[in-house]
């Protein structure tokens, strides 16, 4: 072929920010140096053992087939039971639950299934990669933001002004990527009196929920009165039982919700992988992974310690997932310039907050999904560079 031409609807999708900083550090560790990750969104633990043997046990009782689009039943229910004792939201295992390969598909087919051309989608800036999902369905994305004075809770100043007669759907993401806030009780009610009253369908990823800390208290916008009706509720067993491989996501939402997006979900992987379904059936069932959050929560006061000690870098105090999102330190005033001289001239991968957003000019995301001592390594060679 002489050339190819992208189709056009890709010239609004961007190489995603994150990859260009796993390239160079896959080139960088090619040539021999050693570089410390702290960019990297997945936690770093084994699947814990009894999931593995279910997935095994599944294997070997021939579960190598497709399965209902919806997900095979014993899972839905068991993820229905989740949301009626964790989240306080009922949902139907038969017609309101959709078993995804990971909450990015649950996420995707719901934007894809809900949105025409010219329709705007509000996202939280910064924010993880909805945008390219809302770009990828001819959707327009606007941003609102999350403001870090105010511990980077929403910004209801800047969804009104967001909000037009072309906003479809609202996505809220709690516990935050990248800034590690948690939607306080407060603020998502505000949020549901926003979404009633201009009558918005909601995307509320709660893929971070169990990753807690101190006495933040997650809270399922679905279970707000008015809210069931118009909220997509997005999980998964990525984050919680590190299962980022096993691409294992499940949204709930009300029929008339639903219907659209198994249509869009019968055309792109037709149904999760059968193996991580029954794994599944066994994670969710569990307590989360008691020693993931409780290593995190020690990284977390670790992160918050050294970022202390160093001129410019404060953020506030993240209370879930596994990130913070501090200003660069003084004396820089571009993140870009930042990150990259860092990694290549000290060999320290953060991610620059741009990447996110607007609002992440001048500020990094650091994911702590490494060892304390890969941490201190970290901050070591930070400090020595600067
Ligand atoms: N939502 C958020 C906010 C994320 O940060 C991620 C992954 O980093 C996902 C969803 C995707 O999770 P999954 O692995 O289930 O596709």
């Amino acid at each position: 072929m002489d050339s190819v031409t992208p189709a056009t609807r890709m010239a609004s999708v961007p190489f995603s920010g994150i990859r260009k900083i796993f390239e160079e550090c896959d080139r960088l560790e090619a040539e021999g140096e050693d570089v410390v990750h702290l960019e990297i969104g997945r936690p770093d633990f084994d699947t814990p053992k009894p999931i593995k043997e279910a997935t095994a046990t599944a294997l070997e009782n021939g579960q190598v087939h497709y399965t209902s689009n919806y997900g095979i039943a014993p899972l839905r229910e068991t993820i229905a039971k989740k949301f009626e004792t964790e989240n306080e939201v009922s949902y139907d295992p038969d017609g309101e639950i959709v078993v995804t390969a990971g909450a990015t598909e649950a996420i995707f087919v719901s934007i894809l299934g809900l949105i025409n051309e010219g329709d705007e989608v509000l996202l939280p800036d910064p924010r993880w990669t909805y945008g390219a999902h809302v770009e990828l369905a001819g959707g327009t994305p606007v941003s609102y933001e999350l403001d870090p004075e105010d511990g980077f809770q929403p910004d209801l100043d800047s969804l009104e002004a967001g909000v037009s007669e072309q906003t479809k759907l609202l996505v809220v993401n709690s516990p935050q990527n990248p800034t590690g806030s948690v939607l306080s009780r407060e603020r998502a009610e505000a949020i549901r009196d926003f979404a009633v009253e201009h009558d918005l369908i909601v995307i509320s990823d709660e893929i971070y929920e169990k990753i807690l800390f101190d006495d933040a208290t997650h809270h399922s916008l679905a279970s707000l009165d008015g809210m069931h009706e118009r909220t997509i509720t997005v999980n998964g067993v990525s984050k919680a039982y590190s299962m980022t491989g096993f691409r294992l996501g499940y949204l709930g939402a009300p029929p008339e919700l639903i219907d659209p997006i198994i249509r869009a979900r019968q055309y792109t992987t037709t149904c999760a992988p059968s193996l991580s379904q029954w794994a599944a059936v066994e994670a969710i069932d569990r307590d989360p992974h008691g020693p993931l959050v409780e290593a995190f929560a020690e990284r977390r006061e670790r992160v918050l310690e050294r970022l202390d000690a160093i001129d410019g870098m404060t953020c506030p105090e993240p209370t879930g997932a596994f990130y913070a999102f501090p200003t660069i330190p003084d004396g820089f005033d571009d993140e870009e310039d930042f990150v990259w001289s860092l990694l290549q001239e000290a060999g320290v991968a953060l991610v620059p907050g741009t990447v996110f957003g607007d609002t992440g000019k001048g500020r990094v995301r650091i994911a702590y999904s490494n060892s304390l001592e890969r941490i201190d390594e970290a901050f070591d060679r930070l400090e020595a560079w600067l």
